[in-house]
């Protein structure tokens, strides 16, 4: 349909194609969805710390706001470009819409390296770079949140300078913000959260019994390390953890808890005594019910996917997965919950951070963790009706609900021209 070059937005449109072939879609439709709404670029010149003035080049692409405002990450870093920021983009308006959460898709991106700057330069980078994109962005338009290399002071810098120009506190123009600032309570433990549910419903929908399973985490960071807890919490054995340095195995499974407190005080798993040493590469064959990659993007390749034994994958990270190594998988009958649901916990619960600011009223943790609970699992079992439909795997179906879900829209609302 269109015309494909090589780039990360190329990868997007092959999965993009795969459902719309199956759903149908008609071809004006189909033009619609596959072309970013808005790409903006703009040049940010900052006074660094010895006097001299740089200009670093900064994107924010909204991709489609047909459900609702834009919602995506901004991300400091020197590989950033508007291709690779236009397919993240796209894959927050896929993500968004098998959340059924409304919103469209935005990303953005600064070249950057935050590594050799000072707090202050980046804080005048994050501060020039909302006032160049500040008519396009704001509650009702684009909401953005953290991402690579960006935090809840990021986010905070980022309500503050929206606020000074429009004259009032506004605190619905980000989420991913402190607590104290108008973030939401249960926003950390989200995604690990969703992805312990995510394990939850696909062990129950394949006839396992979650308590007997045996699950290895690549990565124990935000999305690793809760996704262990939680599912340890629910009486699953965690047999082995590895993330960048090394790993850790314990056929009885590990204590998530203490682990957790040795990750603290070490940044990293190796070298913990209640298991043995893994080595990283090892995780993938090892003889375990669940896997879950949440860690870095193409950790499944064709050269250890063959190894893989688990029969459930829940892509906690994105992108974890390559296609090739994908379509192997779903051959082999393997089970893979793809990114765009698995994960999807977390934009929900900026979602609801959205909600209660523009509300001004905060629910509980335990609240949030209830609604979370059942947008979750509302988003799951579409995904999985979708794919016992039309006889493909998960993947597909949850790309054919996303885009299901903004074609019809599109149609009700018709062509303005
Ligand atoms: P994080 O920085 O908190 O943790 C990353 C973990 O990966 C760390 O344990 C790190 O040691 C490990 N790691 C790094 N390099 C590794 C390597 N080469 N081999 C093995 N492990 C390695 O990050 P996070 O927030 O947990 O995010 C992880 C993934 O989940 C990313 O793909 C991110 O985009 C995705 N994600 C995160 C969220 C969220 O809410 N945090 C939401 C959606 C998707």
């Amino acid at each position: 349909m269109a015309a494909h070059k090589e780039s990360v937005f190329s990868a997007m449109l092959e999965e993009f194609d795969a459902a719309a072939h199956i759903l149908n879609l008609e071809p004006g439709i189909w033009k619609i969805l596959t072309h970013p709404k808005r790409q903006i670029t703009v040049s940010c010149p900052i006074q660094m710390d010895n006097g001299e003035i740089e200009v670093f080049t900064g994107y924010r692409v909204q991709y489609n706001i047909t459900l609702g405002p834009a919602k995506g990450g901004i991300r400091f870093h020197p590989s950033v470009s508007l291709d690779e920021v236009t397919a993240l983009a796209a894959w927050m308006t896929w993500k968004c819409a098998v959340a059924h959460i409304p919103f469209g898709g935005g990303k953005g991106g600064v070249i950057c390296d935050p590594t050799k700057m000072s707090q202050r330069e980046i804080e005048a980078l994050t501060r020039r770079y909302v006032a160049e994109i500040i008519d396009a962005i704001g509650p009702e338009k684009d909401v953005p949140a953290p991402d690579v290399n960006t935090n809840e002071q990021t986010m905070a810098w980022i309500m503050d300078t929206y606020s000074m120009h429009v004259g009032h506190t506004t605190t619905s123009v980000v989420t991913g913000k402190p607590v104290e600032l108008g973030g939401s309570l249960g926003r950390r433990e989200a995604t690990g959260r969703g992805v312990m549910i995510a394990t939850r419903e696909s062990c129950k929908h394949l006839g396992m019994d979650l308590q007997k399973t045996r699950i290895a985490v690549q990565g124990f960071g935000n999305v690793g390390g809760i996704s262990a807890l939680l599912l340890a919490e629910q009486g699953a054995r965690i047999v082995a953890v590895t993330d960048w340095k090394g790993g850790v195995y314990n056929e009885k499974g590990l204590d998530v808890q203490n682990l957790f407190e040795y990750v603290q005080q070490n940044r990293t798993v190796a070298g913990f005594t209640g298991g043995d040493p893994l080595a990283s590469d090892k995780l993938w064959g090892l003889d375990v019910d669940v896997l879950i990659p949440a860690a870095l993007e193409n950790q499944i390749t064709m050269t250890n996917a063959a190894e893989i034994k688990a029969r459930i994958i829940i892509e906690g990270a994105n992108g974890p997965t390559t296609p090739d190594a994908n379509d192997h998988l779903h051959s082999r009958g393997i089970f893979v919950v793809p990114d765009i649901l698995a994960n999807s916990s977390g934009v929900t619960t900026s979602y609801f951070e959205w909600v209660q600011d523009r509300y001004g009223y905060f629910w509980t943790e335990a609240e949030v963790n209830q609604r979370l609970e059942a947008k979750m699992c509302e988003a799951f079992d579409a995904v999985l009706k979708t794919s016992l439909k039309y006889k493909v795997d998960m993947r597909t179906a949850a790309y054919i609900v996303a885009i299901n879900r903004v074609a019809i829209v599109t149609r009700m609302r018709g062509m303005y021209a």
